[in-house]
């Protein structure tokens, strides 16, 4: 998209010409002119300083700069043809090239030819060599390398030598010399035009950044480390700034929208719900409780994440919300990420209703409310009850999956959509559902994944965060032990004599494995990005090989079944039921467990191939023990030995409880992309140089400006190229999205 405020849009052809516009395309998914010069150099090297020859591994992809100092050719002995080969400098270093058969292309090298070669580090007798690299004449008379001139004497040699030269994300069909080359071609075009700058005036002179046409220039040509860095620091800038200006919109645009108050009656259902908890309230749930409360009484509507440790109360903190609707006369809608995780939620509320629950029948409160499940595999009759429960508004409180996003679902007056576990779902499906009321229903958010402040800020920088710190009291400390099976197999016995041990205790006991078993796919195992490079790995444990050996062997005589998420819906309820019911003494599961479920009686967990897990999912899985009164114990089995990374994260979940912590040593050792996840970043990230780790403060600026600009001037009229980065910014972000359904 092109206009006069985003000359940067054109179209690539028109700036690079169709045959490369294509390969830009193909390789980078590049469209515009803006695409192209946003590709920032990885890094950048000085002449002499790319690969140092000294440096050379076995192995490695290098690119090195350096002059021709001999050239020989002889006939091959055995086959048709020649081999060449090549003796490079860098002056100090020594690098042998080697070509064979009838390279043209090795013919245009002459001694005293300075190029950049590209290849491969290999050795021959003890040497390293590159054979057949791709090179690229510096000085070419007509394929100029567009940084800095052939030096003519020694003064310009040293000045051509401190250059500094790009290096860009690259592929093998489009190399980063030839980046280099089109990139400047679009810089020359860009020269022509006005650049319509997307960072207000005042914010870059209040924080000493760039302005747009600079920064681009220099961060593809820059003098020194120095500018380098100036440049840079704008473009990040500029990132954050954009994307918390459009998160400041939404939240601006959101309170525009009306919403239905709603206050709940003092001697309503919350009032009795109040009056029959079991337990008291802790100052936390209290705290966010009143806050919620306030929220839900304004005529704009609420958009809150509540995130808590796994077992702090989220949930009692959301129906007590979700009751005060209800009290209004409206209702709320409970979303959960998996089918198993809704009937947990909707026994759990049942539960904690009790005879609230059951309005309408005999022994309900008069008070009361109904509570539907509705999920994607409810037979055919249990469906129209629960679509009638809720078109009619029979029932105040509507728990299911992604099945409530149907449009076939409709409510009487939808109040209020809790989304539990935010991260397993997108924000479009968060507006399919808000689309189902008149007015903008309430909005609730859970997560149990605690978020560090900088990433809230992004992925979920339209809502305001609500945090519970402490646990309900009366939960007991969960103890957490790596248990090294590779030098130590005894442990193994020691692991299930502990199962033994409580279940004998009259407690409950999980052991989770990473897979199902014999078919491949699988639930809740997302891959694993630690394992990329690990070959030949032996399968990791699975469900329904590790059940009958168990159950024959170590945990003989005990009551053990599987759950996973292969089973039909009502084996799976049914097995869920029995554990809850201590019908079974252990459960032999995969994640399907790792969120929400509920059993106190609970006591220890055994983690088969931990290392395969991530930290948050191990942190997520061991929430499920220590939920009553005994103390929890949780069992981390590998065969990771120590010292390695993989042990080392094992290592870290057993040393803390902190789950912001953990969540910190998991952002470490994760790529950003894992962390910002797809919904809000898009196919092609939005962000490019920022990084939600390292400029954790840059953001916290960014955002307070962005709020600031948006609160003077919501629709930025004043600011026409801003309005359209943001424009291209949800362009961005909607097609990340068409790409992904
Ligand atoms: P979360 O959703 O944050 O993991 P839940 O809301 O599911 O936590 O609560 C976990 C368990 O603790 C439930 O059994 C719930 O009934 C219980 N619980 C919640 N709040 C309290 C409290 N203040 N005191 C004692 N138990 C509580
Ligand atoms: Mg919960």
């Amino acid at each position: 998209m092109t206009s006069e405020h985003h000359p940067l849009g054109e179209s690539l052809h028109r700036v690079v010409g169709e045959a490369t516009a294509k390969k830009l395309e193909k390789a980078f998914g590049m469209r515009t002119a803006d695409d192209l010069l946003r590709h920032y150099p990885r890094r950048y090297e000085k002449r002499g300083e790319l690969t140092p020859l000294a440096a050379l591994e076995r192995g490695s992809q290098v690119t090195v700069l350096a002059e021709v100092i001999s050239v020989k050719s002889r006939s091959m002995q055995r086959r048709h043809g020649k081999i060449w080969e090549l003796v490079v400098t860098d002056g100090r270093h020594q690098l042998n090239l080697v070509f064979f058969g009838n390279q043209h292309n090795a013919r245009r090298l002459e001694k005293g030819h300075r190029a950049l070669f590209s290849g491969t580090v290999g050795f021959y007798n003890g040497k390293p060599q590159l054979a057949h690299p791709e090179f690229h004449l510096v000085g070419d008379a007509e394929d100029e390398l567009p940084i800095g001139d052939l030096p003519s004497g020694d003064r310009a040699a040293t000045h051509w030598i401190g250059e500094m030269i790009p290096v860009y994300p690259a592929t093998r069909a489009v190399q980063s010399w030839d980046i280099i080359k089109y990139v400047k071609e679009a810089l020359a075009w860009a020269s022509t035009k006005e650049f319509a700058d997307p960072l207000p005036a005042e914010l870059r002179a209040e924080h000493n950044l760039a302005n747009l046409a600079d920064a681009l220039f220099i961060v593809h040509r820059p003098k020194d480390w120095a500018q380098a860095q100036w440049a840079k620091s704008r473009l990040r800038w500029e990132e954050a700034f954009v994307l918390q200006a459009a998160l400041a919109q939404r939240r601006s645009a959101t309170r525009g929208l009306p919403a239905t108050p709603r206050v709940a009656r003092p001697d309503g259902l919350l009032a009795a719900f109040d009056n029959r908890l079991p337990f008291e309230l802790t100052t936390g749930q209290r705290e966010v409780g009143e806050e919620l409360t306030a929220e839900l009484a304004r005529s704009c509507p609420m958009n809150r994440l509540l995130q808590g440790e796994v077992g702090s109360g989220k949930t009692v903190v959301a129906l007590r919300a979700m009751l005060a609707v209800v009290d209004a006369g409206g209702q709320a809608a409970l979303l959960a990420p998996t089918e198993v995780l809704a009937q947990q939620h909707h026994r759990l509320l049942c539960a904690l209703l009790g005879p609230l629950a059951e309005a309408g029948t005999l022994g309900g409160d008069e008070n009361g409310t109904r509570v539907a499940l509705l999920t994607g595999s409810l037979g055919t009759a249990a469906r129209r009850a629960a679509l009638l429960d809720a078109a009619s508004g029979q029932a105040g409180i509507v728990v299911g999956t992604h099945a409530l996003l149907q449009h076939k679902v409709e409510f009487a007056d939808l109040g209020l959509v809790v989304v539990d576990e935010q991260h397993r779902f997108g924000v479009e499906q968060r507006d399919a559902l808000r689309a189902k009321s008149i007015t903008l229903p309430h909005l609730l958010v859970m997560t149990a994944t605690p978020i560090p402040r900088t990433v809230a800020m992004t992925v979920f920088g339209d809502l305001d965060v609500s945090t519970l710190t402490e646990l309900p009291a009366g939960r007991s400390p969960i103890a957490t032990h790596v248990v090294p099976v590779a030098d130590k197999p005894n442990f193994l016995d020691r692991a299930w004599q502990r199962i033994r041990e409580e279940v004998t205790g009259g407690h409950q006991a999980y052991v989770v494995c990473p897979r199902i078993g014999e078919a491949e796919d699988e639930d809740g195992m997302p891959p694993d990005p630690f394992l990329e490079d690990e070959e030949e790995r032996r399968p990791a444990a699975a469900v329904l090989d590790v059940a009958p050996d168990l159950a024959a062997g170590p945990l003989a005589g005990l009551r053990v079944d599987v759950l996973h998420g292969r089973m039909p819906t009502e084996r799976k309820d049914a097995v869920m039921a029995a554990f809850a019911a201590g019908e079974l003494d252990v459960l032999i599961a995969t994640t399907v467990i790792e969120v929400g479920v509920d059993v106190p009686n609970a006591t220890v967990m055994a983690v088969l191939d931990a290392e395969r897990f991530g930290i948050s999912q191990l942190h997520q899985l061991r929430g499920r023990v220590g939920r009553g009164t005994a103390a929890g114990l949780c069992l981390l089995i590998t065969d990771a030995e120590a010292g390695t990374p993989a042990r080392e994260r094992l290592d870290a979940v057993a040393a803390t409880t902190d789950g912001f912590e953990l969540s910190r040593v998991d952002l470490l050792t994760r790529r950003e992309g894992d962390v910002l996840g797809t919904s809000q970043s898009g196919g092609r990230s939005s962000l490019r140089i920022l990084s939600v780790i390292r400029d954790a403060d840059l953001i916290a600026a960014a955002r307070v400006e962005a709020t600031r600009v948006i609160d003077a001037d919501p629709e930025l009229r004043s600011l026409p190229a801003l309005a359209a980065a943001l424009a291209d910014l949800l362009d961005t972000q909607r097609a990340g999205y068409l790409d992904k359904s």
